[in-house]
């Protein structure tokens, strides 16, 4: 199908972002023969959507190459043992369609159900890359108005879905009313574009943003293969805006679970301006339990990045508990003992060191 063969696309000028994401492969049968699907392909994408949209494809070089692999549906979502589609009981935790309250001062609201990429460990799977799970006028308004009533709350953040897959009208609508309620101090939007589909990065979008400071923007990003030329402009075009950038990172087994591969992601984001924030252990999703790693896994590549990388890029790294109880640090244990009047710890190099209490 010549309209969807793949299309390298490195000047973020060539094409509208748009016409890139209209042109994504949602059929296992249309990938390019170098790239072949695994056999169960197309009984998945009847359960969970498929888009790879031209330009993230044109980064994955091998069938179960890191990228590949996170884009290309495995039979193994439909024979997982996990059971829970919503085991973080965001459902429950929404009093008005679209937003979630967890935390006393912030609120998460899932504006659009669109995504640059379908990611197949997606913890909100059930919606992801459906464009009916978007939110209508009138649900954007519910929300508005939930938050209104709702005077702890301080931030409200963007998710979903991607909400920067929202044309630039109805993005700006939505964060206008947000922004204008008194006790809503900060916005912050969380989004693959930057990396999944840079040239959404337009300089139109970002005269947007600007208008909303203060306005975080946290990016989700998996391997350092993902950070381009084109990703680097995007994320240079929000930092020169004043928009300060955080990382999401989601450990995925065979993909960044190994001290190199997070240590070269870590310091990539950091030259790109966006400081490494969370590295989020995989939840217990239905459908996804082939990417999560063990725990120990997850403790010894934040071991092996203390002491050899910044501190600056050195993430959480978080679990998020099921039945919404949230997120809770994981740390490697550094503290051999604690004695009367003294600690006894371990550096990063394994050394162990005698520290006074006072
Ligand atoms: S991780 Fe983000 S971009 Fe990927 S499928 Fe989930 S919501 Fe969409």
């Amino acid at each position: 199908m010549a309209s969807k063969d793949p299309v390298i696309i490195h000047d973020p000028n060539q094409l509208a972002w748009q016409t890139i994401a209209g042109r994504a492969i949602a059929d296992p049968k249309d990938l390019p023969d170098r790239l072949k699907a695994p056999p169960g392909a197309a009984a998945v994408c009847r359960a969970y959507p498929m888009s790879v949209n031209p330009y993230y494809l044109s980064l994955i070089q091998a069938p179960g190459d890191p990228l590949w692999r996170q884009v290309v549906p495995d039979a193994r979502e439909l024979s997982g043992t996990l059971t829970d589609d919503d085991p973080l009981t965001e459902t429950a935790q929404s009093p008005v369609p679209g937003l979630i309250h967890r935390y006393p001062d912030r609120v998460v609201v899932l504006v659009s159900g669109r995504c640059p990429v379908v990611c197949r460990f997606c913890f909100r799977k059930r919606l992801a890359g459906r464009a009916a799970a978007s939110l209508t006028d009138d649900q954007v308004d519910a929300a508005a108005a939930y938050v209104r009533a709702a005077p702890a709350v301080r931030e409200v953040i963007f998710s979903g879905g991607d909400p920067l897959m929202l044309e630039d009208d109805k993005l700006c609508a939505a964060l206008e009313k947000f922004a204008a309620i008194g006790h809503v101090e900060t916005l912050r939007i969380h989004t693959r574009t930057p990396v999944a589909l840079p040239q959404r990065i337009t300089g139109d979008l970002v005269v947007l943003l600007k208008k909303f400071l203060p306005l975080y923007v946290n990016v989700h990003v998996n391997h350092p293969r993902e950070i381009t030329a084109p990703a680097e402009a995007a994320c240079a075009r929000l930092a020169d805006a004043g928009i300060p950038l955080g990382s999401q990172t989601v450990l995925l087994a065979g993909i960044n679970d190994d001290a190199i591969t997070m240590e070269a992601l870590m310091r990539a984001l950091l030259r790109i301006r966006v400081r490494p924030y969370y590295l989020h252990h995989p939840d217990v999703v239905k459908g996804t339990g082939h990417f999560r790693p063990p725990i120990n896994r997850g403790l010894s590549v934040m071991r092996s990045l203390v002491g050899r990388v910044p501190g600056m890029a050195v993430p959480r790294y978080v679990i998020d508990l099921p039945g919404g109880g949230g997120k809770v640090p994981l740390l490697p244990d550094y503290v051999v003992s604690s004695e009367t009047g003294h600690l006894v710890v371990k550096n990063y190099q394994g050394k162990v060191f005698v520290y006074p209490e006072k």
